[in-house]
């Protein structure tokens, strides 16, 4: 394989900006090759991404998928590479998420009423449009009712996790989301481990994860430095784990943001993520890695 890689995005089935189509042909168009669209707690932005991607015939898709779990203070987020959107207990799993995400943001738009900031359910759900509504969109919708400025600040005054309108999440721990990811044939990777680095403890979570069945750890990503990749790519050869990345482009225009292929992800490790997906029958060997 040649070009770039970029195995983590975000589309409007989510919280990015642009649709499936809009993101494979931006991608394509700034030389990535192998492309993951990994939306939050769903798969549904999948069949149009496999289908713009198809017109491509330079260009490989990896289904993917992006899922949130907690451990004590803090986020993890996995991302499941080569999952099988058709299973029907995974759909069920992930609709059941979707529907706790939805108590969880009309919780969190109660309080901002309660707070003097309201915002309107259905302007929320307008930002959300297709997507899993999520933090982003009432963080939008505050926006545009003139509470705050902007998305930054929305989150920093009222939606971070320590913010006055911020409700818990229904839990799921990190390990119990390898494992239904791996039940769909699925390869997990530790997403952004910066925060987790800096909160401490990262080895012991990389243990626990590694004996769960974790395959890869972000280690190129958006703006992490040179000394950050080369701390992450050691930490990820102790661990055996895969040294992958991403731009987790959502085209929102933030100071961090990169576009796709905007990450130096070296091609090997994404070729070897490819070979084992093959071996596990993930994909069958003479079609390559299109997992149509
Ligand atoms: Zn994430
Ligand atoms: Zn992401």
């Amino acid at each position: 394989m040649s070009g770039l890689a970029d195995l983590h995005s975000h589309s409007t089935f989510s919280d990015g900006r642009l649709t499936p189509t809009q993101l494979i042909d931006l991608a394509h168009g700034n030389g990535v090759r192998v492309m993951a669209l990994t939306d939050h707690d769903t798969v549904d932005g999948l069949p149009e991404a496999l289908e713009a991607a198809g017109r491509y015939s330079d260009l490989t898709l990896i289904p993917g998928i992006e899922m949130s779990t907690d451990v004590p203070g803090n986020e993890v987020h996995i991302l499941g590479h080569f999952i099988d959107r058709h299973d029907k207990a995974f759909l069920r799993r992930l609709e059941k998420f979707q529907e706790s995400r939805r108590g969880r943001a009309q919780q969190m738009v109660e309080k901002l009423v309660q707070l003097g900031k309201p915002v309107t359910w259905e302007r929320v759900q307008h930002f959300a449009g297709e997507g899993a509504v999520g933090r982003p969109h009432i963080a939008l919708a505050l926006v545009e009712a003139g509470h705050v400025a902007s998305v930054n600040e929305a989150f920093h005054l009222y939606l971070s996790r320590t913010g006055p309108a911020y409700a818990e999440r229904d839990r799921l721990n990190p390990d119990e989301v390898i494992e239904l990811l791996r039940s769909v044939g699925g390869l997990a990777t530790l997403a952004h481990p910066r925060e987790l680095r800096a909160a401490g403890g990262l080895e012991d979570l990389l243990t626990g994860l590694k004996r769960a069945g974790l395959t890869g750890m972000e280690v190129y990503y958006q703006d992490y430095t040179p000394d950050e990749v080369e701390f992450f790519r050691r930490l990820a050869e102790k661990f055996d784990l895969l040294p992958l990345g991403g731009s987790d482009y959502h085209g929102l225009g933030n100071p961090q943001q990169r576009e796709p292929g905007d990450i130096p992800l070296p091609m090997e490790p994404v070729e070897r993520l490819v070979a084992i997906a093959r071996e596990g029958g993930v994909l069958p060997r003479a079609q390559g890695p299109h997992a149509r």
